[in-house]
């Protein structure tokens, strides 16, 4: 198994490799880059095929945090987790000590937060060995509820943000009643945003794989249901893919009708240069990593004991910087998911000309 030389080694700062043979845990830890601040990101419990596919997902992904934090314009770096095996099979609580006992060792550098296969309570149980993990801290959230620590209703709001920042560039209007958005995958992200779109008198469609979750957004917010194989392809104004990535492909792109995507799931392109595709379509594409930002801006302030105000002051800024990456691209003709890669460089680029030694820059995000 390369590293230095493999495809999506991106001079990454710091790996780890954690084995303990007692619990069975077996976990990359990637530091991509902490110009910014300690590297905060995602721990993902999955059953990888091989150690190779682990090391590939964990590179890739720790790099994608260095952009979307700097993107953000939040004083972290890039980091992520992956903990070989399957959550359903081999999650124990021995495993997950074990995990937080070798992130102490990191002194800090990286922060690990829930991702796919962990939960609030995981990290909670990998806390008990360390203060370097996030998304943990029962306290009134964005919207003026309780909130254990879960990032989603952050992500919520920052991707409805988004959403009407997108809606007023390419279809000129403010208000968003009566505007028809179909959503795909009503999960802990896809229901809260079906609401914020409910409340302001949008028209929606949704499907989810489980039904149950599907009824509630028809019983509650009158939302209409759809079917799987039509809910990108609906006549409405904008769809908002929450469930997975690629789905924005070689099929799915020539059938879309709405002109707007706005959506929170990650990596929804399935290759680089579906994002020209979608220009090429006049499909207005809010970038995923731009607009779903909202949950590390509210960890962010979790762990820096900021306000709930100050955190959705600073969610609402995903508006501003995806009205920034449309009008680029409006003015160079270049996709917006290529306008939002550069944006993230240029405020990462000025933000390492600021900022000098990692004590300072561990200080600054607490
Ligand atoms: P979730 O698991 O709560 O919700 C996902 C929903 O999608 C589930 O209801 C699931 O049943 C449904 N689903 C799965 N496959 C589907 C399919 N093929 N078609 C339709 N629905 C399907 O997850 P979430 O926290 O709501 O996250 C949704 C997406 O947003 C994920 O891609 C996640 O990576 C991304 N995201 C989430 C956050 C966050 O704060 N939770 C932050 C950034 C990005």
């Amino acid at each position: 198994m390369n590293v230095f030389s493999h495809p999506e080694f991106d001079n990454h700062e710091h790996l780890s490799f954690f084995c303990d043979p007692e619990t069975g845990l077996k976990a990359i830890v990637a530091v991509h880059n902490t110009s910014r601040g300690p590297a905060l990101g995602g721990c993902r419990m999955f059953p990888y095929a091989s150690d190779e596919e682990a090391l590939r997902d964990v590179l890739r992904l720790s790099k994608g945090m260095t952009y979307k934090s700097a993107l953000a314009n939040l004083d972290l770096g890039g980091g992520k987790s992956v903990i070989i095996g399957d959550p359903r099979k081999h999650k124990t609580e021995a495993l997950l000590e074990a995990m937080g006992k070798h992130l102490d060792g990191l002194g800090g550098q990286y922060i690990a937060a829930e991702d796919s296969g962990t939960s609030v309570a995981d990290l909670k149980v990998m806390g008990r060995h360390t203060r370097h993990v996030a998304g943990i801290v029962e306290r009134t959230g964005i919207d003026g509820r309780p909130c254990n620590g879960d990032p989603s209703p952050a992500t919520a709001y920052g991707t409805f943000i988004g959403l009407k920042a997108a809606v007023k560039h390419k279809l000129g209007r403010d208000d968003l009643n009566g505007l028809k958005v179909a959503i795909q995958g009503i999960g802990n992200v896809g229901f809260r945003l079906a609401k914020h779109l409910a409340e302001a008198g949008a028209q929606l469609w949704v499907y989810d794989i489980h039904e149950d979750n599907m009824k509630r957004a028809v019983d509650e917010l009158g939302a209409k249901p759809a079917a799987a194989e039509d809910i990108l392809t609906l006549p409405v104004d904008v769809i908002a893919p929450c469930a997975m990535g690629a789905v924005l492909n070689d099929n799915s792109i020539p059938e879309i009708k709405a002109s707007v995507i706005a959506g929170a799931a990650n990596n929804l392109l399935e290759r680089p240069d579906h994002d020209q595709a979608l220009k090429d379509r006049g499909i207005l594409y809010a970038p995923d990593y731009a607009i779903n930002a909202g949950g590390i801006i509210d960890v962010f302030y979790e762990r820096t004991f900021g306000s709930a105000e100050k955190s959705r002051a600073h969610v609402e800024t995903i508006g501003d910087t995806l009205a920034e990456i449309f009008r680029r691209s409006d003015d160079s003709g270049r996709p917006t998911g290529a306008i939002a890669n550069e944006l993230a460089e240029e405020r990462f680029k000025k933000h390492v000309a600021r900022v000098s030694t990692l004590p300072e820059r561990l200080a600054r995000a607490g």
